[in-house]
């Protein structure tokens, strides 16, 4: 009896170290065409079940990736519709009309959270095809998940004071700018992907804590999976999250490592 108690607690043990894992939203992932080369969707959702993730904000160019890897895992994948449909379309797209019909196509036929990543810097948010995303994201009552400077990202807000904006990397830009445009802007959330600067080891640096302190409900970590070989870096992302989030107080580290990309992405539309 003892003997088959202690097997059962032996066999029980991983999935309950596994349960006290802080879980993980990953709010910047990319599943591009060059990565369905790499990996399946099989495969893909196999990392990412892996790295213990509760979701990923997944894009990709085309949106036929975010497709396949959806219909894999609908109950773990959280789609965004990307205006790209090549790598290269990134510095092309602003000034490329048939995005325009494309979004259009794609928003008719299927649900998201939001439109993005997209890249946008400065006077180019004023461009006819910008106006546009902005104005479709208000419509379908989506997200604008922005990779650009704060210029950008004020020249959004002008257009549609409404705007819920996902800010990606931060803008790169400091803690305490990060926090001004939060203090000015009540929609604005930002994601923490391809940035070490929030911590030192293991240690939150005094900046980076007092903006999360006072604004744990706006930020959330990604990975950025920019190139396809960076799938494979996706679990060991989730780690250096858990390291540094453990520096945090509880409540403010679950947060940010999960509950407001399940609180805020969570609902497709
Ligand atoms: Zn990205």
């Amino acid at each position: 009896m003892v003997r088959a108690l202690a097997l059962i607690l032996f066999l029980a043990a991983p999935s309950v170290v596994l349960a006290a894992e802080l879980p993980i939203f990953d709010a910047h992932i990319h599943y591009s065409h060059d990565a369905w080369d790499l990996l399946n969707p099989q495969e893909a959702v196999a990392i990412l079940r892996k790295a213990g993730l509760k979701g990923p904000l997944v894009s990709s160019s085309s949106d036929e990736g975010t497709q396949r890897l959806y219909a894999a895992a609908p109950d773990l994948v959280v789609p965004e519709l990307r205006p790209y449909r090549r790598r290269g379309d990134l510095s092309t797209w602003l000034r490329d009309d048939t995005v325009i019909p494309y979004l259009e196509e794609r928003l008719a036929k299927y649900k998201y959270v939001a439109i993005g990543e997209f890249h946008v810097y400065g006077a180019d948010a004023e461009l006819r095809v910008m106006r546009r995303v902005v104005e479709l994201a208000k419509q379908h009552g989506l997200l604008l998940h922005l990779h650009g400077d704060a210029d950008a990202l004020e020249r959004v807000f002008r257009q549609d004071p409404g705007a819920r904006i996902l800010w990606a990397h931060s803008g790169f830009e400091s803690p305490s700018r990060v926090r001004d445009l939060m203090r000015k802007y009540r929609t604005l959330w930002a994601d923490l992907a391809v940035r070490s600067d929030q911590a030192s080891g293991d240690k939150v640096t005094p900046e980076w804590r007092e903006t999360f302190l006072e604004f744990p409900d706006r930020f959330m970590v990604g990975t950025d999976t920019f190139t396809p070989e960076r799938w494979h870096y996706i679990p060991e992302h989730a780690s250096f999250s858990r390291a540094w989030l453990a520096d945090l107080p509880k409540d403010v580290a679950e947060r940010i490592a999960y509950r407001n990309g399940e609180a805020l992405l969570r609902t497709l539309k």
